[in-house]
């Protein structure tokens, strides 16, 4: 299995893998540029050399990339959403010069135009991405959100209705994320209803789109509809929960990636990586 943690490029892209062999990772997810700005920084040919060295030495994937939060491809006002448009076209091909097999996204926010309208302007920036680009090799995945404010994608519905409107849709995939399913109103933490959870995935939305999982525990009690990471086993998910996800086969090929806070040394990425793996059943 592939456990892993997002991990600052702060210093250069490269500087992600040292700092994923730091904190025991088998994979790492980053961000392709820095993720408060709409300017990208042109990859320069000796960092993107020295990446592909440390991935070469390390050993450690880099099995996604996560999108600016400034982008919001769901945006009622023409001007931010082209230039939303504009910027994630931009990491789709940043991605594809780093080699990098996933663009994870969290579908957007109709900010009081309506779910319909926004959904709607979802499917048309992304039918327009795959026509814009050749390169097929970056798949991009809608991230199931915690339903917080008017965040779209917190429904398996709502994805799979996305989902339904694309036209290359083997283009596209999904990420979950355990603090954001499970404060969206999907149980985690009882084997049983676990088992439902994903089969309820597993009907609208099925296991071959499912390419990451975040895994986060939940500072806010079930159905919160509140986005808040805790540490594993410090929150509402709890250890419980997390060993129903770490145990499930039909996950065992799906990377896991922790996005929870952490200082410089990255001694609580340690710390959370250690746990998820001892909750391992052999
Ligand atoms: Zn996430
Ligand atoms: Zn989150």
């Amino acid at each position: 299995m592939l456990f892993g943690a997002h991990e600052s490029i702060s210093g250069g892209v490269f500087m992600a893998l040292e700092r994923g062999q730091k904190a025991t990772c088998d994979t790492i997810q980053i961000f392709n540029k820095s993720n408060h700005q709409w300017r990208a920084k042109k990859l320069q040919p000796k960092e993107i050399d020295k990446y592909f060295e440390l991935i070469e030495s390390t050993g450690i994937s880099v099995s996604v990339s996560h999108t600016s939060y400034l982008i919001n491809i769901a945006s009622p006002e023409p001007g931010l959403n082209e230039r939303s448009y504009l910027a994630l076209k931009e990491e789709m091909e940043r991605c594809g010069l780093l080699k990098i097999p996933n663009l994870v996204m969290h579908p957007g926010s109709h900010v009081g135009s309506g779910e319909e309208a926004g959904i709607e302007k979802i499917t048309e920036n992304i039918n327009r991405l795959f026509d814009a680009l050749d390169d097929a090799s970056v798949t991009l995945l809608l991230e199931a959100t915690a339903g917080q404010g008017t965040n779209l994608g917190y429904s398996f519905e709502q994805l799979a209705e996305i989902i339904s409107k694309i036209d290359n849709d083997d283009r596209l995939g999904v990420c979950l994320d355990t603090c954001h399913i499970f404060a969206a109103g999907y149980p985690l933490v009882d084997p049983k209803d676990y088992k439902k959870t994903m089969k309820t995935f597993e009907e609208i939305i099925g296991f071959d789109r499912l390419q990451i999982i975040h895994m986060n525990d939940s500072k806010k009690e079930f159905g919160s509809k509140r986005d808040r990471h805790e540490h594993i086993g410090k929150g509402f998910i709890g250890l419980e929960g997390f060993s129903n996800i770490v145990n499930d086969s039909r996950l065992k090929d799906v990377p896991m990636i922790i996005e929870t806070p952490k200082g410089d040394d990255l001694a609580e990425d340690i710390e959370n990586l250690k746990i998820l793996r001892s909750l391992v059943k052999k």
